[in-house]
């Protein structure tokens, strides 16, 4: 045994990656990393109805996305069916287990029967100590585990701390159905045994499992891995978390245009901190993250925080970097069209050329594609209602009265036009805000923009002249 960190992310492909089961993976992926051990990826994929192919792939997609691979290729549960029978059987063979054939009206009497005293519904144990010669015949029997009767089982949580579970209350759970498939409780103890977790690092709705689980380990002599259970993600009102508040796919947030290193950002904090950092990069997470900083209040999902992570991590990188990021996601982007208006080159030339003005106040890459539509707009320029009451209000005998000024300018750039902008307005007794107004609504159409001389400057003396001269009075 070597003391390597192994830990797991375990989903049931059930549906997509949902942002918990993301930032599940997070902090499975960064304790291995911190580490030195690895992550591994089991799909629990046993519930054969609910299970899907699509939703295996975009679980691996929704994890590649976020940079959170796991180090070996997934393991199917299903597909260790047989293993998962042999330790039901060797736990029957050592005495630990046994077979059980109570039959359905049995086990309906025993929750009748535990109803009407008020009790939680316990099976009863009728089959424990029992001769198997006694078995009925043609019946199937069940596999249950001989859970200890009294005393109390004891798991160390290292976010919980230390959480005790009498075993009255555990009962003698099944393993193995009759039709021979496992339960989600054996299966997931064989499975973490086999691929030589270490640590468990789930949803803290798994923590009356880990009682349960403890006892099969137990019986089977095994080590116990270390358990750590995480809180919840709540929504910003502090209700569990709906669809409302956030509760989508990962793949819902690239289409809103959220960076991968913003969402991560974002994501560790919930339910984690070190000090007061807000602006966390990759490296220092896996610098600094440890379980036993974990919280063990539910974490809120609050998406104005989001936004202003993700902002900070657009302005934090490079122009080039976020041309690529914009191009190639642009399919998963509900104005990705905009992406689209030129060839690629000539749409990559000028986004990195504006990139500069636009990353300064854009959030997502959504609002980064929106801002630059200005760039590939076709002539007559589509002016929206607020940029048109500008114009219409005085703004087009403004434009007017720039144009020649704007032609006599030799040397085109931001600086230079800016000065010939300042020199008319202050000759007109305007502020300079009276003359970039009906400038920026007559360039981008828009009343908001990056920095108007840096709008002329990317567009360019043609392009801005011409633009200019549909709005002329
Ligand atoms: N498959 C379980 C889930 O998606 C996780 C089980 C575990 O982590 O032990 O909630």
């Amino acid at each position: 045994m070597t003391d390597r960190v192994v830990t797991r992310f375990a989903p049931s492909p059930t549906g997509y990656l949902h942002i918990g089961g993301a930032r599940t993976a997070l902090f499975n992926w960064l304790y291995a990393r911190r580490m030195g051990g690895k992550m591994l990826l089991r799909i629990e994929d046993t519930d054969r109805e609910r299970s899907t192919e699509a939703a295996v792939s975009a679980i691996i997609e929704g994890l590649h996305w976020l940079g959170l691979d796991a180090d070996e290729p997934p393991v199917s549960q299903f597909a260790r069916a047989a293993r998962h029978r042999e330790v039901a059987e060797a736990l029957v063979a050592a005495g630990k287990a046994y077979y059980c054939y109570a039959s359905p009206a049995e086990l309906d009497e025993m929750r009748e029967k535990a109803k009407a005293e008020k009790r939680p519904p316990r099976y009863d144990g009728r089959w424990r100590d029992r001769d198997p010669s006694e078995a009925p015949a043609g019946v199937k029997p069940v596999i249950r585990i001989k859970a200890p009767l009294d005393g109390e089982t004891v798991v160390q949580d290292r976010v919980q701390g230390e959480v005790r579970f009498p075993n009255k209350d555990l009962d003698d759970f099944i393993l193995l159905r009759s039709d021979g498939t496992p339960t989600y409780m054996h299966a997931v103890v064989v499975d973490d045994h086999d691929m030589g977790v270490t640590h468990i690092i789930r949803g803290d709705d798994h923590l009356t499992n880990a009682g349960r689980q403890t006892l099969i380990y137990r019986a089977m002599d095994w080590d116990v891995p270390v358990f750590a259970h995480i809180p919840l993600i709540h929504g910003a009102d502090g209700a569990k978390l709906s669809k409302r508040h956030g509760a989508l796919g990962v793949e819902a947030y690239r289409e809103m245009g959220y960076l991968p290193v913003g969402l991560k950002n974002y994501l560790v904090r919930l339910g984690w901190s070190h000090g007061d950092d807000e602006i966390i990069s990759p490296e220092e997470m896996i610098a600094w993250f440890d379980i036993d900083d974990v919280n063990r209040g539910a974490a809120r999902f609050d998406f104005a925080k989001l936004d202003a992570v993700n902002g900070h991590w657009i302005r934090a990188s490079g122009d080039a970097e976020l041309v690529d990021m914009l191009m190639s996601v642009r399919e998963h982007l509900p104005n990705g069209a905009i992406l689209r208006s030129e060839p690629d080159e000539v749409v990559r030339d000028r986004l990195l050329r504006a990139m500069p003005g636009l990353k300064e106040r854009a959030k997502t890459l959504v609002e980064l594609a929106e801002s630059s539509a200005y760039l590939f707009a076709a002539r007559p320029l589509a002016i929206e209602p607020k940029a048109e009451e500008i114009l219409a209000g005085g703004g087009r005998e403004v434009v007017s009265g720039l144009l020649p000024v704007l032609e006599q300018v030799a040397d085109w750039n931001a600086a230079s036009v800016e000065a010939a902008v300042r020199d008319y307005a202050e000759q007109q007794g305007l502020k300079l805000g009276k003359a970039a107004q009906p400038l920026r609504a007559a360039l981008t159409g828009k009343t908001t923009s990056p920095g108007v001389f840096d709008v002329l400057d990317v567009l360019g003396r043609d392009e801005t002249l011409a633009r200019l001269r549909e709005q002329a009075a």
